[in-house]
């Protein structure tokens, strides 16, 4: 691997204008790194990294690079883009691999940070460079949302998280696990006790549901539930995934991975509109995962789905929609059936404080830096913009972060 990875490294011309980092939602500074690595300054490289953002490791693994640094290098034109993505991966997990904390003189300004997905991450690392005093509330008994609950450990590595815990308490965050926020501790008890900010990035961990019968039937999961712990469930041999997003993908894998033999997709539109991307969906064909196009369910049975054909019309107005065909009901057989159709945020925290607005659908209402209209209270992550990837819960949160600095020092002119 590492011969592979030099190689690609000397691949990289230097751009002047690298269209790399251009592409590279957090704008990292991807050519400068690779000359870095190459004169022998790994070190410096994996500080630039974290420092820009401190979830490059994870990103390296589970950003869509296709679409991002590595779709816009110069060399995919006409032949392959380097694979910054190794390079990235290569530096920035060895680097967590030390104690590399400066010393950092602490402001003695408490701010509380609710859920540790990759925007309380961020927003804990940014806030606890700067001297404040930082304590995350998780709702679970690891951190990382869903890096840790959500994507399998085959695309993730659980060892890469534990690596970031680590960098997490020695730059002296402290972590308060299996502490639901809006259940015995509310948004007013923690500015009770004397919190300058509160951070929201609870995420959405609430499963959207059909709305069909036989949903609560035994052998029905939704994916985002049994993704957090696939060993407890017995699927049998047949499976049925509802959806085709990303999210999907993950959950077919997992089951090929733990006992499941005939695993399906099925989807009401064709392959052209799937959601998950491509690369998703060829590693899923290659594991062995089957995909039934224009189907819909219309009811959940023992045996498995109640299903009809269907197909996608266009009006007058040049509006797509899908519509049922007549006489096509069949029984899509299936040990169990999984509904991976979307998530949306929970209202622990919202049900239990005055003073944060959320959207119709929950979502938590901000400004263009993440202040709530709540004082004090700020937000970013999948609970403000719903369902959307690492790096741009990062992209956000550095920003939001430096709003709540501002914040907090303008209490004291
Ligand atoms: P989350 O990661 O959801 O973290 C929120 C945290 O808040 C959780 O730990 C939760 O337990 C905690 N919490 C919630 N409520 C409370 C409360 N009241 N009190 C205390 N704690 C609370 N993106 C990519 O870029 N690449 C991928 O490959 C990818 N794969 C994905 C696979 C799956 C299965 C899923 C579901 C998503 C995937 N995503 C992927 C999307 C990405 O993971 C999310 O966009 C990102 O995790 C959002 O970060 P967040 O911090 O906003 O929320």
């Amino acid at each position: 691997m590492g011969k592979f990875i030099i190689e690609e490294a000397k691949r990289c011309l230097n751009c002047k204008k690298p269209m790399c980092k251009e592409g590279c939602p957090v704008n990292t500074p991807i050519n400068e790194i690779i000359e870095m690595f190459l004169n022998g300054s790994i070190m410096e490289c994996g500080e630039k990294l974290f420092e820009n953002n401190p979830l490059s490791v994870v990103c390296s693994l589970v950003c869509p690079h296709e679409n991002q640094c590595e779709g816009h290098c110069i060399l995919g034109k006409k032949s392959s883009p380097v694979q910054i993505s190794l390079i990235e991966n290569y530096i920035s997990d060895y680097y967590l691999n030390f104690n590399t904390n400066k010393t950092i003189k602490k402001i003695n300004k408490k701010v509380a940070i609710i859920g540790s997905g990759p925007a309380g991450i961020t927003i804990a690392i940014m806030l606890a460079t700067k001297g404040y005093d930082i304590t995350i509330f998780e709702a679970l008994d690891n951190i990382g949302g869903v890096l840790w609950y959500g994507i399998p450990e085959f695309r993730l590595p659980k060892s890469v998280l534990l690596k970031l815990k680590d960098k997490l308490i020695t730059m002296g965050i402290k972590i308060r696990p299996n502490t639901l926020i809006g259940s015995a501790i509310t948004i007013d008890d923690v500015f009770r006790d004397g919190y300058k900010a509160i951070f929201i990035g609870t995420g959405v961990w609430k499963p959207r549901n059909l709305g069909i019968k036989g949903e609560t039937f035994g052998h029905v999961h939704y994916a985002i539930d049994y993704l957090k712990n696939p060993s407890v469930y017995n699927l049998g041999k047949r499976v049925c995934i509802v959806g085709a997003g990303n999210v999907a993908m993950d959950v077919a894998r997992t089951a090929l991975r733990n006992g499941s033999t005939d695993v399906n997709i099925m989807f009401r539109e064709g392959p052209e509109s799937i959601e998950a991307e491509a690369i998703e969906v060829e590693y899923a064909k290659i594991d062995g995962v089957k995909f039934e196009y224009f189907k819909s369910p219309i009811e959940i049975i023992d045996e498995g789905i109640k299903c009809v054909k269907t197909e996608i019309v266009t009006d007058s107005y040049g509006n797509k929609k899908i519509e049922y065909c007549e006489f096509t009901e069949e029984v899509f057989e299936a040990d169990s059936v999984i509904l991976a159709i979307g998530q949306g945020p929970r209202s622990n925290i919202v049900s239990n404080t005055i003073g944060i607005n959320v959207n119709g659908i929950g979502l938590v209402e901000v400004d263009e830096v993440g202040r709530t209209t709540r004082n004090g209270v700020f937000a970013s992550g999948d609970v403000v913009t719903g369902a959307k990837t690492v790096v741009e819960a990062v992209r956000v949160s550095k920003m939001v972060a430096q709003a709540i600095d501002e914040y907090i020092c303008s209490l004291e002119e």
